[in-house]
């Protein structure tokens, strides 16, 4: 087995520097807890970006990943394999669609939704009905026609020229929506919370008349559930808790647990737009991938787990309403389930990232969502004491970062 000799500096040393990660390196997990290369140990809240929805190293997910690396491990789509057609069959038993694509991610499961909304309009109506319709603060992933569509536009600066053909409405604005969608609009896209914009969550009303004006104008509503799927809102979808069903759903980061995997969702009827030879992937539909994902939704779709999410929601409303009262430096408290924002007061505007810091320093790991959003998107099954212990973490780093 290779030995490793690398700490944070080699970062800087050997990598593209697109990112800039905390300063500790993180070796291994468990639960809820990571520990780091000089073995001290962290309270998970990020996890790994709303991914880790089985929080580390979950047994269950290790045995289905052993088994089948003693199986097979690739094959392409030249041939099928038992742990992709078995976890689509269980997507297709769970939720509105019929039919699944698979990737390796929220991204590439977005540019095949957006391919696919392009090329429905196409075949149905002819090549003049290609708009998309977006919403700004909105994230869909980081490929030339995701940062073009969703409604970031610092993500696309120094890109151009990008995709044509999409609009950025203001979210939630519903009359803004009815002003714009027309005959030669071929998709709505949204999330049903905007994560990285915010932890912002729409509106039922906006849902609803989404839906309606996309029926109207023959146009395809496209939910982006990279974010808020695989039970992070308590619903194994978002999109179930409130009755308005789309036509292409995307889903990935809890979708494998930690393991990369994305999927597209849909109807037989949208579908048939990727005839053969349209779309593709190599890893799509990875027996590795599929084989942890369906053992990730067999753990994750389960009424005592999914209430759970929505009663540790409450703890963790009740712990920043706690800390707050001492501070008062939290505007609004937002999201459903394990997706929650914390929005800071005007003053900390621009400042989320110091706590975020100052929160690593006193043990715990936690995310951001813009510049005035403090994030925690933890394993769904995180225990009440690990979220009693991070949160007295955050009240230390609040206290730092107030009395700095
Ligand atoms: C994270 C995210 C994506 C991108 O997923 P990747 O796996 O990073 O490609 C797309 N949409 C939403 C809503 C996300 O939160």
């Amino acid at each position: 087995m290779t030995e490793y000799s690398v700490n944070r500096t080699t970062f800087d040393e050997v990598m593209v520097p697109n990112y800039a990660p905390q300063a500790m390196i993180p070796v291994r997990g468990k639960g809820s807890r990571v520990w780091d290369q000089k073995g001290r140990e962290y309270i998970d809240f990020a996890g790994g970006i709303a991914v880790n929805a089985l929080g580390h190293c979950h047994p269950q997910l290790i045995k289905a990943l052993k088994k089948q690396s003693e199986k097979l491990w690739h094959l392409s789509n030249v041939y099928t394999n038992e742990p992709a057609l078995a976890l689509a069959q269980r997507l297709t038993d769970i939720s509105f669609a019929e039919k699944v694509f698979f990737c390796n991610s929220g991204t590439e499961a977005n540019e095949a939704a957006f391919k696919l909304v392009r090329k429905y309009a196409f075949d149905h109506a002819g090549p003049e009905k290609h708009e998309i319709i977006s919403f700004k603060s909105s994230f869909h992933g980081r490929s030339l026609f995701a940062v073009t569509v969703g409604g970031q536009p610092k993500y696309c600066e120094g890109y151009a020229p990008v995709p044509a053909g999409v609009t950025h409405l203001p979210y939630n604005d519903l009359e803004a929506l009815k002003a714009t969608i027309s005959d030669k609009t071929c998709a709505v896209v949204l999330e049903p919370i905007q994560g990285e914009g915010g932890v912002i969550p729409a509106d039922a009303e906006f849902l609803k008349g989404a839906r309606a004006l996309c029926d109207e104008h023959k146009a395809l509503l496209v939910y982006d559930e990279v974010q808020t799927g695989v039970g992070r809102t308590g619903e194994f979808y978002a999109y179930m808790a409130t009755g308005v069903i789309p036509d292409i759903l995307t889903t990935a980061k809890s979708l494998g647990g930690g393991f990369p995997v994305g999927a597209m969702l849909t109807t037989d009827e949208v579908a048939t737009s990727f005839g053969f030879g349209s779309h593709g992937s190599t890893y799509g539909g990875n027996p590795l991938a599929c084989a942890v994902a369906l053992e990730a939704i067999n753990l994750i779709n389960n009424d005592q787990v999914l209430a759970n999410v929505s009663s540790k929601h409450e703890l963790f409303r009740g712990e920043l309403q706690r800390i707050n009262e001492t501070y008062g430096i939290f505007k609004e408290v937002r999201g459903r389930g394990l997706l929650i924002g914390v929005e800071l007061t005007e003053e900390w505007h621009g400042k989320a990232k110091e706590f975020l810091a100052a929160a690593a320093e006193e043990g715990l790991m936690m995310l951001v969502a813009g510049p005035n959003v403090l994030r925690m998107s933890p394993s769904l099954i995180i225990p009440d004491e690990d979220i009693r212990e991070g949160m007295a973490a955050m009240e230390r780093a609040v206290a730092k970062v107030v009395n700095a």
